[in-house]
């Protein structure tokens, strides 16, 4: 029996990143017999642009008394706050300034915090999923290396291309939202201390025609939050359509990279374009960021919602259900939320059908908010440009601003 006295379910997770892993651990610790399968080969790496801490992503930390990190013994916090939220003219004076609190960590240190948490025994890596087929009694997964698994539940935590949607729901799309943002890092250190000011407790924006920018300060190497020591990371959308955007997202080795094109494959053409653009519309903090920034990369933005969660006995949850624009950083909370109402919904001792259409109800709702917020968002700062600065509609969030 589980602790809320229910048949312990044998469930599979595919995926092991935030979303697979906080879902295992909650639905682990009520007496499930869970297992993640991740197809990567070694333990995850973040891809070094930090990411916004919100409430929901720190809920499991917070409950046990332990702010994310303080918890293991002599630990320091490992996530930096910043309690400002300026904008810039382009002469790089302040025109808009409020009081916030923004709370930033590496995504490894959420990660791994999350991955100590788990049994070991549970969390298999080199298990790619390739198939799912539902049956009288459950699932049945199956894996490239040929094994397979039968479970009473499969929860598909597997990211934005996830296999599993592509077999449960193939008439979902991932649609280009026009824009892209350019991003990078640069030591704190390696700025003029005149510039670097700025940073040292503010998340910066400057609204620009048709685009926007922002940069803000997030974990320097070994996770350092020691002002001095810290990085900072800039996010610059920018539009691109037609040929142009795909001419973007072809590599300096002739390799087209639909999605994201990582740091140092950037063609010379394009950084140049964007170092150029830099110089002439730029703030002078933000020009010296992107300056400084020896290989920018690139994310482009897309559009992709599951018009249902739940098919029988397999459940979507995180990027693989609804994949959010960045300007809310509510991806990973989300990916959160989705594990923390699966657990709250599969303790209730209704039957298990009954308490995933319920849970699919509520996470539907939840979802598609947010998500029509994220894309009213970036419309008006990319299409309508009538983002302005200090616009309260700006600050993080997932049900709420700062929440
Ligand atoms: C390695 C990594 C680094 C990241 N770094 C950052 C960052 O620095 N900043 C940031 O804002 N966001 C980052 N993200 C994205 C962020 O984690 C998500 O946008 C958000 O937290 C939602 O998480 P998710 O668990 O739903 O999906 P994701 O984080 O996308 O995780 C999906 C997981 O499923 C695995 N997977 C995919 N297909 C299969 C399959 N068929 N079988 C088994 N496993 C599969 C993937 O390897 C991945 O681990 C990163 C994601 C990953 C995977």
């Amino acid at each position: 029996m589980t602790s809320s006295g229910i048949n312990p379910l044998h469930i599979a997770i595919a995926g092991g990143s935030i979303g697979g892993l906080t879902a295992a651990i909650l639905l682990h610790e009520i007496g499930h017999d869970v297992h993640v399968y991740e197809r990567s080969t070694s333990a995850l790496e973040g891809r070094g642009a930090g990411i916004v801490v919100l409430p929901m992503s720190e809920r499991y930390f917070t409950e046990r008394g332990s702010a994310l990190g303080k918890g293991r013994a002599g630990a320091a916090d490992v996530a930096l706050t910043l309690t400002n939220w300026s904008y810039v003219d382009q002469s790089g004076a302040i025109v808009d300034e409020a009081a916030t609190y923004n709370r930033f960590t590496s995504w490894n240190t959420l990660y791994r915090a999350l991955l100590e948490v788990l049994p070991g025994d549970r969390y298999h890596l080199s298990h790619y999923v390739t198939g799912c087929a539902q049956t009288p009694e459950g699932v049945t997964v199956s894996f490239e290396h040929g094994e397979s698994q039968d479970c009473d539940l499969l929860v598909a935590a597997d990211g934005i291309a996830s296999t599993v949607r592509g077999i449960v729901s193939p008439h979902t799309t991932t649609d280009y939202a026009g824009y892209v943002a350019w991003r990078g890092t640069v030591l704190e250190s390696d700025l003029e201390p005149d510039t670097a000011v700025i940073f040292e407790d503010a998340m910066v924006y400057q609204v620009l025609d048709h685009a926007h920018i922002l940069a803000y300060a997030i974990p320097g190497p070994g996770d350092s939050i020691v002002p001095g020591k810290r990085a900072l990371n800039f996010v610059w959308y920018r539009n691109s359509s037609g040929s142009g955007f795909e001419d973007l997202m072809v590599d300096r080795h002739g390799v087209h990279r639909p999605a994201t094109m990582p740091p140092g494959l950037v063609q010379d053409r394009f950084v140049a374009e964007l170092r150029h653009d830099a110089e002439r519309i730029l703030a002078p903090q933000l020009r010296e960021l992107v300056l400084t920034c020896e290989e920018p990369f690139i994310q482009a933005i897309f559009d992709m919602a599951a018009d249902r969660f739940v098919h029988g006995r397999i459940a979507l949850i995180g990027d693989a259900a609804t994949a959010l624009r960045p300007h809310v950083a509510a991806g990973t909370a989300k990916a959160c939320a989705d594990g923390w109402a699966l657990r709250d919904h599969l303790g209730t001792g209704d039957d298990l059908d009954t308490s995933l259409a319920d849970w699919e109800r509520q996470q539907l709702d939840l979802a598609q908010t947010v998500a029509a917020k994220s894309r009213r968002m970036g419309q008006r700062a990319q299409f309508e440009s009538t983002m302005v600065p200090g616009d309260p509609a700006w600050r993080f969030g997932l049900f709420g601003p700062g929440d």
